[in-house]
């Protein structure tokens, strides 16, 4: 297998239940051994749970860059994923991964699946076994989204830019397990669980899971705050989303009870 670099349009993270499989040309190093060990690799394992390098592709072989890398659970998907071919063309789609874990994991926070979703509204959503890269969010931080998002917002970014207004991401893809560690944070600082299932969608429950929802913002105002609403870029996305595929998902009494959040629009989808 060649070892060549990836160029952008190939650039893909790879999901299973547990591991990504990230372009190791994306990741910061965290020290002078990573940074070295990244610069050879062109696929890097990364525990989802808390991001963790758990091993690096390199032309040798699979470099381990943790202890007992074999009991690693979920590593048989993630290197099953490793040695299948990469989604390439502009027609390749994600499949969704199975949702069978969540359920249990949301019982350990206290949190009943069945319940909160005809309480709610809400549906559970699949990760996609594959993103696409969407360049970098306002932080710099690479934007994980759909191919079919993926291409829509550039569409859009690039409309809005023609009309003299700068639409930036704040966030985009997000893991189950990302947003069972915000649960998992917030409960441990006391947090009740009422309190923060007032701002953050249950685990599994986020629109952001599937890769089609977007948080967008603009330069100078704060992410993901109300003032937004009063932005030329939020007028522009209400005269303008709409013939890009996207929709505010929470206006003003929504009826998931969900606080009005004039940053996130979702795309309809291939
Ligand atoms: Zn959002």
């Amino acid at each position: 297998m060649p070892r060549t670099a990836l160029s952008p349009r190939q650039l893909s993270l790879r999901n299973t239940e547990a591991i990504e499989l990230w372009p190791a040309s994306l990741l910061r190093p965290r020290g002078s051994a990573d940074a070295r060990t990244l610069a050879r690799a062109r696929w890097v394992l990364r525990r989802k749970r808390d991001g963790r390098f758990l091993a690096a592709e390199l032309a040798e072989g699979l470099q381990p860059l943790v202890p007992r890398l074999a009991r690693e659970p979920g590593l048989e998907a993630a290197l099953d994923l490793l040695d299948s071919p990469s989604p390439r063309g502009a027609r390749a789609m994600p499949a969704a991964l199975p949702l069978d874990r969540i359920g249990e994991r949301l019982h350990g926070l206290g949190l009943e699946a069945d319940a909160y979703a005809a309480r709610t509204g809400l549906a559970l959503v699949a990760e996609p076994d594959w993103l696409a890269f969407a360049g970098h969010d306002r932080w710099r931080r690479p934007l994980w989204l759909h191919p079919t998002a993926m291409r829509a917002w550039h569409a859009m970014r690039q409309a809005a830019a023609g009309d003299g207004v700068v639409l930036e991401a704040i966030s985009g893809y997000r893991s189950h397990d990302y947003q069972l560690g915000i649960f998992e944070r917030k409960l441990a600082r006391g947090l009740a669980l009422e309190d923060i299932l007032a701002v953050n969608a249950a685990p599994g429950f986020s629109e952001h899971h599937g890769g089609l929802a977007l948080d967008i913002g603009t330069p100078g105002e704060p992410p993901a705050e109300d003032s937004f609403e009063r932005t030329p870029a939020f007028a522009w996305l209400q005269a303008h989303a709409g013939a890009h595929g996207f929709t505010m998902s929470y206006p003003r009494d929504n009826p998931h009870g969900i606080v009005h959040e004039p940053w996130h629009w979702r795309h309809a989808g291939p």
